[in-house]
């Protein structure tokens, strides 16, 4: 277990403000469907953490510092971010029979005299954004930022030595999100910004056990030596990002061996993610970790409507007791998971495993 003293309650990060983005679309090769990260997911993960015996719910009652924000994202980034938000509220105004605007990037600015170009214009978004499945409405920008939130109140409470366990419900996720770019339906990168709160404890780890390829992470803390990326996800030849997630992708000139993929071929299962799982965690244990952000996602699972994967329900069991097994003090970042109603059981079980394990 992660040495919990007995009858500590788990704290569990939530805000409702998260429902307000809710885009219609999303396309995947050429095909208009609808969005498969939706309110529900987190609703349904709520409703079973809060019903396990040990956690008590908690607000996101700390907001991202500009230190820690701006050590991950840059500042232009969050500026349009803002920015699309009052641009989709003025759009809206002027055509109500529309119905609610999501600003999707349509021009991608693929040469340097492009993007300064596209820079000046009314509609920037194609210059922080590296595909069309992160649109901007009205109340994004409210809950991208409460979103950061909550991992943000979350990593407080462990580096304050509140707690060694804690679970932060963010939507919209966060780790296909760059240091100036979103995709992948994140905006900021929820995970990076409990790893830079973490930092005053020494240097840690996040693993990342969503499907896919956790490409904006591995990007931010690509010259860092200090935090540790390690991800088990699908093949990235065959999935979703497609051009990160290699093997040889093992971290920048100033930090070799800090970044660690572990693609697993499509449609693998229990077997196969216990080996590369503990490959995983020796990887971190050798590495000294003294702290480990958990970027969670779920699409992992048999039921998954976007994933090849076949995971049982025990196996995220199983991931939580083995993580527990390095006993330094963990915060669980929601991440992906599209069989909507299954992330409130795999949740559940995850937490439970890291919690007893
Ligand atoms: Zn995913």
């Amino acid at each position: 277990m992660v040495d919990l003293p007995p009858n500590t309650m788990v704290p569990v990060y939530y805000s409702t403000i998260h429902q307000f983005h809710n885009p219609p679309h999303e396309h995947d090769r050429g095909f208009q469907i609808p969005y498969h990260e939706v309110p529900r997911r987190i609703e349904a993960a709520k409703e079973a953490l809060e019903g396990l015996p040990f956690t008590c719910l908690e607000p996101a009652n700390q907001s991202v510092p500009d230190s820690i924000l701006f050590s991950v994202h840059q500042s232009a980034l969050v500026a349009y971010l803002k920015q699309a938000s009052r641009n989709a509220a003025a759009w809206q105004a002027e055509h109500p029979e529309q119905g609610e605007v999501y600003i999707t990037p349509w021009i991608y600015p693929l040469k340097p005299h492009m993007r300064q170009g596209l820079l000046k214009s009314s509609d920037p978004s194609g210059c922080f954004a590296f595909d069309v499945d992160a649109p901007i409405g009205i109340h994004s920008w409210e809950a991208i930022q409460a979103s950061a939130n909550l991992a943000y109140s979350a990593a407080v409470g462990v580096r304050n030595g509140e707690t060694r366990l804690a679970y932060a419900l963010c939507r919209p996720p966060g780790h296909h999100a760059g240091p100036d770019y979103t995709g992948g339906y994140c905006y900021l990168n929820n995970a990076a910004i409990a790893a830079q709160t973490l930092i005053p404890l020494g240097s840690g780890a996040i693993l990342d056990i969503d499907y896919h390829h956790g490409n904006g992470t591995q990007e931010i803390f690509w010259q860092r030596k200090d935090v540790l990326y390690v991800s088990i996800h699908a093949d990235p030849n065959e999935e979703y990002p497609l051009f990160a997630g290699y093997t040889d992708e093992i971290g920048g000139e100033d930090a070799p061996g800090w970044n660690l993929n572990l693609p697993l071929q499509m449609g693998s299962g229990d077997a196969a993610y216990k080996e590369a799982l503990d490959t995983a965690l020796k990887t971190i244990q050798d590495k000294g970790a003294n702290w480990l952000v958990l970027s969670a996602g779920f699409d992992t699972c048999a039921d998954d409507p976007t994933s090849s994967f076949t995971l049982s329900d025990s196996m995220y069991s199983h991931i939580g007791e083995k993580i527990s097994e390095l006993n330094i003090p963990v915060v669980v970042v929601h991440e992906g998971g599209y069989a909507v109603e299954a992330n409130g059981r795999l949740a559940a079980r995850l937490l439970t495993g890291l919690r007893n394990g």
